[in-house]
Parts: C-alpha cells; structure tokens; sequence
C-alpha cells in the first residue's frame, strides 16, 4: 500500500536542536538541561517561574470507547498541536511517557503516530530520561524500608498480612504477580505473600504526576499507606520515614521533558500514570508549565471520555485548579462501525448504516463531556477506507446532537490536515464559553460519588457493592479521606463494566468488587472489574523482532 510505518517516518525526521525548540517558548538555554541534542528537561527554578504565569488555554482530547481499530487520541494531540502552530498560534502539546514493559509485548509506541508523532520515537518509547527508572526506584525503597523495618523489631506493629505497598518493576512479567518474598533463613527476614506491580501502577508515578512542586511531592510521599495494624490503624510512608530519601530519588524525575514532533514544535513528555487504577493523564507541572509559556497547550487523557475526560475533569483538573476551554472527542470511522456490530475483519468495506448505528456511543460521549461545561468539537480521525458517505454520516448525526465534526488528515498529511480543526479549536478556546466544573462536589459522601459517575456518565442504575465494601468507605470517612475524589477502575472498551458490550447501553448495574486507598495521589480506587497491574508478554512477544539492523538502526518498535 506504500504506506511508511511510524518508525520509519520518525526514523527520517529533520529534528531541530532542542534549544530551538525551547526558544519557541522562551525557554533560556541554561534552564535547558539537555540529554543529548533533542531532549531535556526544563529547570525545577524556571519551571516554577513558568507555572506562576498562566496564560495559555487547555485543550482536552478525548475519544470514544476505543475499538480494537485505535482511535488515535495521541495522533490527533500531536496533529491539532501542529495545526495550531501552521495557523500562527504559540501551541504546545503534552502527553504521557511510555511504559518500558509493552513495547516488548504488543502495544504501540505512545508517540502518536503517521505524519503526527512525537519524536526521538525509540527514545521515548525506551529509556528515554530515566523518570520511570527514578520512579522504580523510590517506589522500591520504601518497600525494602517497610521489610527492613520489621526485620528489626516492628516498632509500629505493621501486620505482616495487612502490608498493603508492593514492588514494582517496568517489564511486562506475569511471574512475579504474586510472590513469596523473604525465604531463606532467619537473616533473610519473615517470609510473607506479596507481588510486584509495574511501575505506571506505582502510586509515586501517580503522585508524581499530581504534585504540584517538590514540596508537596514530599509530603504526598509521606502520606502513602502502606500497611495496617492489627487493629486497623493505618501506616505511613511517613511513620516509614521513606518520604525523604524518596523525594530525592525523584528530583530530577519531577522537571518535565521537552522534545519535539516531527514540525518542530515543541512537546512535553511527563509522567504515565495507569489510566485504570489512577488517572492517566502527563503531569500537572508539565501542564502547568506549558500553560505558563503557550498559549494553547493541548493534551491527551487515557481511555475513552468515560475514564480518561471524566478523571481528567474530576481529579487532574479539581486537584490542580485547572480549567479546560475545549474538549476535542476523537472518532473514527471504523470505530462506529465496531460499535455499530461490524466485526473487525470487514472493516475495510463501506456500511453507511453500520455507521449509524454506531454513532450513539459517540454521542453519549459528546452529552457527557458538556455536561462538565466545556465546549466540544467532534475530530473524525480520517483512515484511508473511509469512504465520503461514511464521513457524512457522523456528521450528520454529530451536528443532531447539536456539535460539530471536522475531517482531520494529520495522520496522512500532518499540520496541513488539520488546519480546520485547529482553526474551530481556537476560536472556541478564544469565544471562552466554558464553564466548567467537576461532576460532584469534595464533601458528597464516597459511595455517593460512585453512583454519581455511574449514573450521570455511565447511564448505570445503580452502584453495586457488598456490606464490606461499604464499611470501608465510611471507615475512610471518618479517617478523613472523605472529601477526596474517586478513580474508577473499569474496562475502557464499554461504558457498562462488560467489554463486550458496545454502543450506548442502559439497565445496566455497576458493581464496585474492591475499594483501595490511594492517600498521596489523593483519590479512591473503585475497582469494577478484573483489573490487572502486572501485564504478560503474549505468545510472540514484539521483542523477538526488536533488533539492530545492518544499518545499526533499531527495528521492531512501533
Ligand atoms: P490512542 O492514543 O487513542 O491510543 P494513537 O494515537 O496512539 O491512539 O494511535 C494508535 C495507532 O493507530 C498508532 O499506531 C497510529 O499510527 C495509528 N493511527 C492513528 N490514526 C491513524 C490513521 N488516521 N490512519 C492509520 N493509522 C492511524
Ligand atoms: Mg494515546
């Protein structure tokens, strides 16, 4: 077909040097801490000048309920970042890091992809500074800190099987969900069951990602609990005394990444938290700095709009005080279809109706993320199959639901394909229409909150939860950790916690299996659903074809 794969494309980019790219924000080269020639991070000094500005708007990008087609929510906030600055707009972009573990699996990269990536792509999808490495390791401290600290007596009474803080590593190893650590001898410590997670499930990259400066970094840090006592009373990171030593690790880890798309605009790459169990969107100090120095910052939360622009609004935007002027809902095509109940295979031929009946999904989608206040626009991320008929056809139904829908070609065509979204995008962002606010408010009881994202987002009936479950929300009450947030741990494949279920269903239920305590990202976890934090690799995992090629480039990342 003659299409060029997302490494090859990024493969022949014609990067600028990273100070160039950090003058398009005024960003002086001495608060450039450059790693190699086109990446570095941003100075914890001039970072914290930065924030204090605000002056740019907040661009959300969100999408329907993905498809196993892929909808491109990380192409589209590369492509519209693009397109703002072909129109003239100081615009910046901020995403995720890539976790290390699934691209040896079978994941893509993270950095978006065609003509509207992100790149040093192999940087970023390997490596890249060192942040998660840096997270690991702190997170892994304290782990080792919390054993250490038993083997030596148990000053705190911590209940062995009450410990609640695991390990983490960043590879992709079903062999160490669940383990027995400590075997071998008195000088080896109390054997006990435990298990490792990989790292983008860390609560510290998630409180990473949610800190506002090293500061608050600490103190959340401290807040972390990490096991009880026989009695219940909860153990701290701080009681631990880990929070210190654990901050430090994480200094360099906490200034955001500055890198380029394949224009040459500039790009902030910071944090990954897990979109399931926390709230997978890049840092607020990437986001705040960017805003600090653009004047349209556009970034991507996980999942489709029921988990990512949902946690995006109700905890990254409620904990940070931020305010979004636009929310760009990614569609595709072949994803209404899916949706519409084409099986993946017969993608390729044209189904207006298919189409049709797809789109309410969609639409649910668009009616919830007003619901928050905030302005829409509705981007068809165009694949090559599309036929016009197929287009017109969610646009039509889009503008029913009272939004627009743009074609966009960045995939295809990068900048040059997306001027009409950008165009839409800044004069909504300037006619400054939106008033958002978050779903529920701080003091609504937890169960509460629960039902309120069931209901209003979901179109659930009910929440259901067992007697124990709700016992441990009122005992968190009365801890104190009422007022925080919920993260709602679900499929992303549905609005209904059955993947399978596509479309826009009702006279579903939602039952919350487990509730956890995340105290330092300061959000509770409802987990609706199996929930996995230690991925495998599959049968052939993409790290048999990752290699060195003749030319000594790397092959088989994508
Ligand atoms: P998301 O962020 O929603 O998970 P990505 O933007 O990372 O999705 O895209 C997932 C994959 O789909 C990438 O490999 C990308 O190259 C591919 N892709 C995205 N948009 C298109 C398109 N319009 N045509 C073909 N492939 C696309
Ligand atoms: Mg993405």
């Amino acid at each position: 077909m003659g299409f060029k794969t997302d490494i090859e494309i990024a493969r022949e980019a014609q990067k600028r040097p990273i100070q160039e790219i950090g003058a398009k924000l005024d960003i002086p080269t001495e608060h450039l801490l450059p790693f190699g020639h086109d990446k570095a991070k941003v100075s914890q000094d001039f970072v914290a000048d930065a924030r204090a500005r605000k002056r740019g708007k907040l661009i959300l990008v969100t999408a329907i309920n993905p498809t196993p087609a892929g909808e491109g929510k990380t192409t589209t906030t590369v492509g519209l970042g693009d397109g703002l600055n072909a129109i003239g707009k100081r615009a910046a972009i901020c995403i995720r890091e890539a976790s290390l573990g699934p691209n040896f699996g079978m994941k893509g990269g993270a950095a978006g992809g065609g003509m509207a990536q992100v790149v040093p792509m192999e940087d970023m999808n390997l490596h890249f500074t060192g942040d998660f490495h840096a997270i690991t390791s702190a997170h892994n401290l304290l782990s080792a800190m919390i054993d250490n600290h038993i083997y030596w007596g148990n000053a705190l009474e911590i209940d062995e099987r009450r410990i609640v803080w695991r390990r983490v590593m960043d590879m992709n190893d079903r062999a160490l969900r669940d383990t027995v650590v400590s075997l071998g001898g008195v000088s080896n410590g109390f054997p006990r069951q435990t298990g490792f997670d990989i790292t983008v499930a860390s609560e510290v990259m998630a409180i990473l990602c949610l800190a506002a400066d090293l500061d608050d970094l600490q103190n959340r840090l401290g807040d972390i609990v990490v096991a009880y006592t026989r009695e219940k009373k909860a153990i701290t990171c701080r009681d631990i005394g880990a929070e210190g030593a654990m901050t430090v690790l994480l200094k360099d880890a906490m200034q955001p990444n500055l890198v380029q798309t394949l224009e040459n605009n500039p790009a902030f790459v910071h944090g990954g938290p897990f979109a399931n169990i926390a709230h997978g969107c890049n840092s607020v100090v990437a986001t705040q700095t960017a805003l600090g120095l653009a004047d349209y910052v556009v970034t991507e939360a996980g999942f489709g709009a029921d988990l990512g622009a949902e946690k995006f609004f109700d905890i990254k935007c409620r904990k940070a005080g931020l305010s979004p002027s636009v929310a760009v809902i990614v569609a595709t095509v072949r994803a209404m279809k899916m949706n519409g109940g084409v099986a993946k295979a017969d993608l390729g031929s044209e189904n207006v109706s298919a189409v049709q009946k797809g789109c309410p999904n969609l639409g649910r989608h668009i009616e919830n993320v007003k619901g928050f206040g905030v302005p829409v626009v509705v981007a068809i991320n165009h694949f090559h199959s599309d036929t016009e008929a197929e287009v017109a056809a969610v646009k039509a139904y889009v503008a029913e639901q009272g939004a627009e829908a743009i074609l966009c070609r960045h995939w295809a065509e990068g900048s040059k394909g997306v001027t009409e979204l950008a165009t839409r995008v800044a004069e909504l962002a300037d006619a400054e229409q939106s008033q958002f606010a978050p779903l529920y408010p701080d003091e609504m009881p937890l169960f509460e909150k629960m039902q309120t994202i069931a209901r209003r987002i979901y179109r659930a009936d009910d929440v259901l939860a067992d007697d124990k479950i709700r016992a441990q929300l009122k005992e968190w009450e009365a801890a104190g950790y009422g007022n925080l947030p919920i993260c709602m741990a679900k499929t992303q494949y549905s609005f209904t916690t059955d993947p399978t279920r596509r479309g826009a269903p009702t006279g579903h239920s939602v039952p919350v299996r487990e509730v956890r305590l995340s105290a330092g990202a300061g959000f509770i976890v409802a987990i609706c659903g199996e929930i996995m934090t230690m991925p495998g690799l599959p049968r052939k995992p993409a790290a048999e074809n990752i290699r060195f090629n003749e030319e000594g480039l790397i092959e088989g990342l994508f």
